[in-house]
């Protein structure tokens, strides 16, 4: 089932969320309808605040190529571990700030650890985008979006559209 995603400025997007204490059946459910919503979007990842529940639980997949399988990934309490000096710049967008996009720099490799859907501990290095995009999810868990790094002035510039497009889609919905 897929499910409304929240759109910035909105409260429940700046709030840190607390860890998963049990992978229930409804939190299962729960990260089939991220990964519904995020494919239907289209986004390469999605974090559980940005559907409104208040719980450390991202999914991702970052497969870009044409004709590549899917890499459909469920992170329950997702953790950095380790992180690279190097450091690496992309063009991030948010599923929850749409159509805008800027230039972020953050540790070009990244160690992850996190539960997977049947509370199995994983450990994986990621770089590229998969690496951008896993602490992209993960800043959200902690009430942070990627607009944060950005200057003031574009930050603001950013919120003031978004506060546009939802006044537009209010009104559009009646
Ligand atoms: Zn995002």
């Amino acid at each position: 089932m897929k499910r409304p995603i929240l759109i910035h400025p909105d409260p429940r997007l700046k709030k840190a969320a607390p860890p998963v204490e049990d992978i229930s059946d409804e939190l299962r459910k729960l990260a089939d309808d991220m990964l519904e919503t995020m494919y239907d979007a289209p986004g390469i990842g999605l974090a559980a605040p940005q559907v409104g529940v208040s719980t450390r639980l991202i999914t991702l997949d970052c497969v870009k190529e044409e004709g590549a399988a899917p890499r459909p990934l469920v992170m329950f309490n997702p953790r950095v571990i380790a992180a690279s000096d190097e450091r690496s710049t992309y063009e991030e967008g948010c599923l929850s700030i749409p159509d805008q996009y800027a230039e972020v720099e953050r540790p070009a490799e990244v160690t992850v650890e996190w539960l997977d859907r049947d509370g199995t501990l994983q450990t994986e290095d990621f770089d590229g985008l998969w690496a951008t995009c896993v602490q992209h999810e993960i800043d959200h868990l902690d009430g942070k979006l990627f607009i944060d790094y950005l200057k003031p002035l574009k930050r603001q510039m950013i919120t003031r559209k978004m506060l546009k497009l939802k006044k537009e889609r209010a009104r559009a919905a009646g």
